[in-house]
């Protein structure tokens, strides 16, 4: 398959390189696709500069309506765009078609919001009012595990607020982000919104650009260090995505055959590759045995194939690197702890790990004070839901968690005091883009969706009037 191409000012342009893109299910070759040197990507931030002020001074409306657009021309080309993440990313079709349609609602709810806009005071001596005015261009830094739907927790409301946007998708998912790409260069004014890829080289240039007033990074916690580093010279703004190593406190009282369905489904969704996935469940003595069992029913019975494939539940990981860690963390657990369902690896091309479920393991361990980004899952045993909350809360990342019981109020309380941006009770991994997004520690710096996230891509102004 070919036709892929870059877009920078309003033109779908080739790289000046080319780059292999692999379907993580067969290993073979899915796409040759652009790769862009460091001249397109300059240019692309040239594009998006000269671009801004014009569309700046466009009304909301009139870019909301654009944005609109988008969501229109997504939604017109939605089964192709799944088929192709399913093949590029590995996610089974049905994730890939939710991402997609998930994709479009964000849209559509982001370019709804206003930008604020207050009279703060207006007395005899002074009228003093507050706006949010757009910063300039935008670099969006995007990971491979949802390449078309983070492009929407950035572009729509970058774009709402007046900026113009340089989007560089992840090396190894670059295919449905350049797909947007075509939508856009027929959507957006010239310069608005420009697409580049690479293979890891370009980021460091995008986040230390001088023309470049605020990056929007979504990936690892130690990729985000060197953004906050580079972007420090000229004082960007900036707002971090990062990992997390989200505990599930499942108290006595939860009902194990409830639990367990919703634990596994919060811990395995897209083969785990989720910042906000459970990466360790801590379970109480009482139910503990139950709840190990009914994981590892669960995980015995998943379906792991080709994500096109019919009744796929989960498909292979995304890439050989991951793939690699993953089978490492699988040693780890081996050494640690006692699988009782998964551990093993598919003797077969594309990088399938079998749904990983480990008992008798504790804190200390790699498994479970790490972030293993993919399908193994270490369940811990507690007596004392303080001390597992100290344990929960031991962890220098704060992204998500959740506390599982019958008692809405116990888990209140726990909730409320585990360091995290979201705590959920009774479920895991429901978000929305009317619900602030944010990490706490250093899973992450500010907030997406929302106002608050809209806030975040804007300038106050302050206009102080004497009288
Ligand atoms: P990564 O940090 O390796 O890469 C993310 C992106 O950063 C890629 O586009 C990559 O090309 C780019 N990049 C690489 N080096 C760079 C540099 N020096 N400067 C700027 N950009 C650079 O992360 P990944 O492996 O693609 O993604 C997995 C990680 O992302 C996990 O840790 C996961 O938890 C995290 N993640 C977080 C969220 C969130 O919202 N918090 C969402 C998805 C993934």
């Amino acid at each position: 398959m070919t036709g892929y191409k870059l877009l920078i000012d309003g033109a779908l342009v080739d790289g000046d390189m080319t780059m292999d893109v692999l379907n993580p299910a067969t290993e073979a070759v899915l796409a040759t696709c652009p790769r862009a040197s460091e001249a397109q990507l300059d240019a692309a931030v040239a594009a998006a500069k000269a671009a801004f002020p014009a569309w700046a001074k466009t009304s909301i409306a009139d870019r909301r309506a654009l944005l609109l657009k988008l969501a229109d021309g997504l939604q017109a080309r939605a089964p192709e765009f799944a088929r192709l993440l399913t093949q590029e990313q590995g996610k089974p079709l049905t994730e890939a078609t939710a991402e997609i349609a998930y994709t479009e609602a964000f849209i559509r709810y982001l370019s709804s919001l206003e930008l604020e806009s207050r009279l703060i005071e207006d007395g005899d001596s002074r009228r003093v009012e507050m706006k949010r005015k757009p910063l300039g261009v935008v670099g969006a830094i995007i990971p491979w595990n949802f390449p078309v739907l983070i492009v929407a927790f950035k572009l729509p409301m970058a774009l709402l607020a007046g900026n113009t946007i340089v989007v560089k998708p992840a090396p190894t998912t670059p295919l449905t982000t350049l797909l947007l790409g075509e939508l856009c260069a027929e959507i957006f004014p010239a310069g608005v919104v420009n697409i580049v890829t690479d293979q890891n080289d370009l980021g460091a240039r995008l986040t230390s650009h001088p023309d470049v007033a605020k990056v929007s990074f979504t990936g690892s916690t130690e990729t985000g260090k060197k953004v906050m580093a580079s972007a420090a010279a000229s004082i960007k703004r900036i707002t971090l995505e990062l990992g997390g190593n989200d505990a599930a406190i499942v108290l006595p009282d939860a009902d194990p055959a409830k639990a367990a369905p919703g634990i596994f489904g919060g811990a395995f969704m897209n083969a785990g590759q989720v910042c906000l996935a459970i990466k360790r469940v801590y379970v109480h003595d009482d139910i503990y045995d139950e709840m190990c069992t009914a994981l590892a029913k669960l995980a015995e019975e998943a379906v792991v194939d080709d994500g096109l494939l019919q009744g796929a539940q989960i498909g292979p990981l995304q890439n050989k690197a991951q793939y690699e860690k993953v089978k490492g963390f699988i040693e780890d657990a081996r050494a640690n702890g006692t699988i009782i369902a998964g551990g093993t690896v598919d003797d077969r091309p594309g990088y399938f790990v079998r749904p990983t479920i480990v008992r008798d393991i504790s804190d200390g361990t790699k498994l479970v004070d790490e972030e293993q980004f993919g399908p193994i899952l270490p369940v811990i045993r507690f007596s004392d839901a303080e001390d597992a909350l100290a344990r929960a809360n031991a962890s220098p990342w704060g992204l998500g968690g959740s506390v599982w019981s019958g008692d809405r109020d116990t888990a209140y309380d726990l909730a409320e005091r585990m360091e995290a941006g979201t705590v959920w009770i009774n479920k895991h991994l429901d978000f929305g883009p009317n619900i602030p997004f944010g990490g706490a520690k250093q899973s992450g710096i500010g907030v997406e969706f929302a106002e608050e996230g809209l806030a975040e891509f804007t300038q106050i102004r302050v206009i102080n009037e004497a009288k």
